[in-house]
């Protein structure tokens, strides 16, 4: 005799390839880094390569993933575009075309229930208990755009090891300067370490930003100004200011603000290697404030 009770049908709900994954990395990035540095320490090259790759990755989910797939907020030439999609897949936040599809999702069901990271269901939910249950309002009209480029759909046919080179590189680069020992030191650092702290920074947004900080550009869902995200995030956590003005290539529109992926957007359209950048607020709008 089969009993059903509502836990069982809990269980069922979670995804558990995804929930196997980030547990991995969160307990040795926890266990390893720390037992790693009390043994043999880090070398400055980990260092350099965890700077590096936490600027590269990071910018290739802002910049990337996030302005230009998701809200086609510039345009830029295809192999402009390519570089940007192979940084932000090394990032491990699935491919652009399934990142951007549920963004996509977010601002246009935000608060609600299809949204898939609701922070009306509270901090962790939205930071990333979303990811460890099975979405059950996956919706293709959110993807229908993006299939049409083929960029995107090359990243997604490439996806595995475009995050297999962000994570062989590290190694490679700390072998080629201290042996077995170096690439495993590197590799820690900058490949486990790095991706920990990049996946956690983008989480901060869809889990702070909502959370918690002023909503100087309005109140119509839950999103905040955090700046100190945004310095985390190069730029993301102006987070109400994203949300009222979408397709604006700023998160941050005063000159002020901290924002590394807007300044990368424009300086890339001073040499041609960015155009149709699109600004939406109104100048009262800034004036004012
Ligand atoms: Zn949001
Ligand atoms: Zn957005």
């Amino acid at each position: 005799m089969i009993v059903t009770t509502p836990n069982v049908h809990l269980l069922k709900k979670i995804d558990y390839p995804t929930l196997g994954l980030f547990t991995l990395i969160t307990a040795s990035t926890a266990i390893a880094l720390p037992t790693f540095a009390y043994f043999y320490d880090y070398a400055w090259i980990d260092w350099a390569m965890f700077v590096g790759l936490y600027i590269f990755t990071g910018l290739g989910i802002t910049v990337g993933y996030h302005r230009l797939i998701a809200h086609r907020s510039f345009n830029c030439p295809d192999w402009v575009k390519r570089i940007f999609l192979i940084a932000g897949g090394m990032a491990l936040q699935n491919s652009a075309l399934k990142w951007a599809a549920a963004h996509i999702r977010h601002h246009a069901r935000c608060d609600q229930e299809e949204d898939p990271y609701n922070a009306t269901k509270g901090f962790w939910y939205s930071h990333c208990g979303w990811l460890f249950i099975k979405d059950p309002y996956h919706d293709e009209k959110y993807a229908s755009r993006l299939k049409h480029d083929p960029v995107v759909l090359w990243q997604h046919k490439y996806y595995v090891p475009i995050v297999l080179t962000g994570l062989a590189i590290p190694f490679l680069v700390g072998y080629f300067h201290n042996g077995w020992t170096g690439g495993a030191s590197c590799f820690l650092l900058a490949g486990l370490g790095r991706t920990f702290f990049v996946l956690n920074s983008t989480f901060c947004i869809n889990s702070v930003c909502h959370l918690w900080g002023d909503q100087p550009h309005g109140s119509q869902n839950s999103s905040r100004d955090s700046w100190w995200v945004s310095f985390l995030t190069f730029g993301e956590g102006y987070h109400n200011y994203h949300h009222m003005y979408q397709s604006d290539y700023r998160n941050g529109p005063r000159w002020y603000n901290f924002d590394p992926s807007k300044w990368l957007i424009w300086s890339l359209s001073k040499v041609g290697l960015a155009y149709d950048l699109r600004r939406q607020s109104p100048p009262h709008e800034l004036r004012t404030r």
